[in-house]
């Protein structure tokens, strides 16, 4: 999608520092980090949002589970990390291409706000 601005980052039509990149996804950190380690992971290709996504894009979303973990390992999160993936405006989603946020590098309080 030409508006979008992760499938900008994707295209590297906006620089950004790529962490981790494949074919299918591409994680960056996020502009407006909320602990020491705070990446993005996302799909190269446009999907709104996890709700979103049918049977089909099954495959794609383990792939970012697991390209996720090996961010978080090659980051040193040995102590723990938190995977999100905020959907829709009830789940504060404001960027509405598919993303999880990797956070990690210090104790993450539960439950979130
Ligand atoms: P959401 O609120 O949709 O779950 O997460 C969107 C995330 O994208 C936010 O944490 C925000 O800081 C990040 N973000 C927004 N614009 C940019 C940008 O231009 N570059 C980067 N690297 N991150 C961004």
């Amino acid at each position: 999608m030409t508006d979008c601005l992760f499938c900008k980052i994707a295209a590297g039509t906006i620089p950004v520092k790529r962490l981790h990149e494949d074919e299918q996804v591409l994680a960056f950190p996020d502009i407006n980090p909320q602990a020491p380690v705070h990446v993005l992971v996302i799909p190269k290709r446009h999907l709104a949002s996890h709700a979103h996504a049918t049977t089909e894009d099954a495959a794609m979303l383990g792939h970012l589970l697991s390209a996720a973990g090996e961010v978080a390992q090659a980051q040193g999160l040995e102590n723990g990390y938190r995977l999100v993936i905020n959907t829709g405006p009830d789940g504060g989603q404001t960027v509405d291409h598919l993303h999880v946020h990797l956070l990690g590098g210090r104790h993450l309080g539960w439950p979130p706000g």
